[in-house]
This record gives structure tokens, sequence and C-alpha cells, in this order.
């Protein structure tokens, strides 16, 4: 009997014996309607005007492709909840998802492009369940009204949202409001991975989706980039992640695996430009690489994530960048089938290198690619100039 099995004898032990500590039976029932005290009924009624603003909101992604998509796992996640629930995929490049006690299921679209499976989303969304259906988003929201009041939270709430990425400082006071106990996330772990395994998804994901989101962070601090606040609001991923790997190996593979990854795939790739510009815009150069990197391995079109990567480096215009940017432009060209704005952004660096030829071609090249762009009279002026 080797030291490696005693190892696992033990991390089983140790799990088991958290596992056991932590209730996992839902205190809220499918169907459940606010008590009838004027605290809870109150609560509800501000998250309720609140969720008509976001109705409201431009950052909605109407995509009816992506919202089916959502939907439909959170759906298969929720089961008898499902008809409880209203999901918003937001546009924004953080990753979150979260639920209010009201029923409201907020995902950000900086999720998606992280998130590597279909699996892996419906881990997210099963653990965010969990907190709603063990009371623990209800007494997060009822604590955050008691103490600082909901309309602040909520109005931050709305420049988290808007904000891209706000800086962390002044996110802090309201993450740690925010964040769940240690005792709720164990909870939250073990419901959240009942959920994926009873809906049929491969229970491994609980933890592979956050194995990639730790590696992110990792590479994050090397680069400087700020951390992730899904990561404030959700402690002690680490020990985690341990916990749900010795679960997750136990489990028997799941009869009739869902395989979607090519579903997961074709909704990404389908809105992969709009999400991909936006993370561009964060300026968070550690985190896009990384990304980038991850997309590739999942089969991603690699012009696409040639054009992005030029246009990584041409936003940081570093040392050396300016040439980094052209040579992945014109990766992204060579593939024969480069989004048009590769020849316009690779003209622009030719022309402040002073290569005038070689840019005029270029543009010649992206307004015949894309006749209708809405920069065509400025690329038209450079072209007579
Ligand atoms: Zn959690």
């Amino acid at each position: 009997m080797g030291s490696r099995w005693l190892l696992r004898l033990g991390l089983l032990v140790l799990a088991g014996a958290t596992w056991a500590a932590a209730p996992t039976e839902p205190r809220i029932p499918p169907g459940y309607q606010p008590a009838d005290d004027r605290d809870e009924r109150g609560l509800w009624d501000e998250l309720d005007e609140y969720e008509q603003s976001l109705r409201r909101s431009p950052l909605l992604v109407d995509d009816p492709q992506l919202n089916a998509y959502v939907r439909d796992v959170v759906c298969r996640i929720a089961g008898d909840y499902c008809p409880d629930l209203r999901v918003y995929v937001l546009r924004n490049p953080g990753f979150n998802a979260m639920m209010a006690p009201n029923g409201m299921m907020v995902v950000w679209t900086g999720l998606l492009i992280r998130v590597g499976s279909e699996d892996e989303l419906a881990a997210v969304v099963g653990h965010e369940l969990a907190h709603y259906t063990m009371a623990h988003s209800l007494q997060q929201f009822r604590h955050v009204r008691a103490t600082m009041g909901l309309g602040t939270l909520l109005s931050t709430g709305v420049a988290v949202v808007t904000g891209v990425f706000a800086p962390i400082g002044e996110l802090a006071a309201l993450l740690d409001a925010l964040a769940f106990s240690r005792k709720q996330e164990a909870e939250a772990d073990l419901l959240g991975a009942r959920y994926l395994q009873a809906a049929g998804y491969d229970p491994r994901a609980s933890y592979t989706v956050w194995e990639s989101l730790l590696a992110e962070e990792e590479a994050a601090v090397v680069a400087r980039d700020e951390p992730l606040p899904f990561m404030r609001t959700h402690p002690a991923i680490r020990d985690r992640l341990q916990a749900l790997q010795t679960w997750a190996d136990a489990q028997p593979a799941p009869a009739a695996r869902r395989t979607r990854q090519d579903r997961h795939r074709r909704v990404l790739t389908g809105l992969y430009f709009e999400l991909m510009e936006d993370q561009i815009d964060t300026n968070r150069y550690g985190r896009t690489s990384f990304l980038l990197e991850r997309h590739a391995e999942l089969g991603v079109d690699p012009a696409l994530i040639a054009f992005f990567r030029g246009e990584m480096y041409r936003q940081r215009a570093g040392d050396g960048d300016g040439e980094r940017a052209a040579e992945a432009y014109l990766e992204a060209i060579k593939t024969g089938h480069a989004p048009p704005e590769a020849f316009r952004n690779l003209g622009y660096l030719k022309l402040k290198a002073g290569d005038r030829d070689t840019a005029r071609q270029l543009f010649s090249y992206y307004l015949a690619l894309a006749p209708k762009a809405s920069d065509r009279a400025m690329i038209e002026f450079y072209l007579e100039e």
C-alpha cells in the first residue's frame, strides 16, 4: 500500500468530514413566495423594481441563440425550479453569475468566454442555484439591505455591470458584503455538484471550471492584472476545488453523458467578435493572452485567435508590440478568412511605419471585403491622400 494511496484515503476522509457537516437539503422549495413578513416582502419588491430596470438595460444580450442556450442549461440544472427563474445575460467581460432571492439570475458574457464546455457552464449555474435554494442569497441580500441598504448595493451593482472592470478598491466593501461564508460555499459546492450530476452533466466539470479560473488568476498575477471580483465573493476556491475533485473523481461516469461541446463552441463563435472586443477593451493583457490560448485549444477559428492577438498587441502598444501585432494580423490573413478588420488594422500599422503603398493596398482590400463599413468615408480619405 503506497503512500499515495494513503494520501488519497486521507483526502477522502477529510473531504467526507467537511461535507458530512454541511446540511445539503434545500431550504427554498420550488414555487417559493416570500414569507409574509414585511422584511422579506420588501426585499422582493426592491429586487423586482431593479429587475424591471435591468430588462431595459442596453447591456442585455438579445442574441436569441445565446439566450436560448443559457436558459436551456439553467433549466436542465434547475428542474422544478425552472419556472421560478428569469435569466439575464449581460454584456460584461468579467466572470460572474449571481442569483437574487426573487429568482433573478444574471450571467455575464465574461463567464461564457471562460467556461470550457456546456458542462462547466452548468457547474457554475448549479453552484449559484444552490446558493439560492439553500437560502444563502436570501440571507446575503437581507444582510446587505440591513447594513448598507439595497439601493447602494444595486446602484453599485449597476456600476459593476456597466463599468466593465471597476477598480477593485472601490468595489471591495460591496464585494465583501456579498461574500458567502466558507460553510455556505461548501454547502453550495456539494448541492450544486449534485444538481450537475442529476442533470446528466459530467461531475468533473464541478472542479475543472475552477481549475481554469485559478490558472487565469496565475496568469493575471504575472501580468499584474487585478483579481476577478468573483474570487472575492467566492472565497477559498483552492480548498474547495480539492474537495470537489475528490468527490467527482469517485463518481461513476454519467450514463448518457451530454457532450455538447459543439453547441457551446457554436454559440461562442457566433458572438466571439463582440465578446472578445469587450475583453480587449479591459486592457488586461495577461488575461486576454490566457483566454486566447485557451480558446485556441477549444477549437475557436485560428483566424479569429490570430486577429485578436493582433488587437491585443496593437492596443498595448509597448516595445515591439507593433511588429507583434502586424505578424498576428498577417497570420490571420493567411488563413484566407480573416475578419476584414485584420486588413484595415494592419493597414494602420503600415501607414504608421511609413509604408504608404502597402497601407493603401490593405485599405482597398478592407473596403472590398466590408463595403458597408461604418468607417468607409475615413478609409477613403486615407486612400485619396
Ligand atoms: Zn459560491
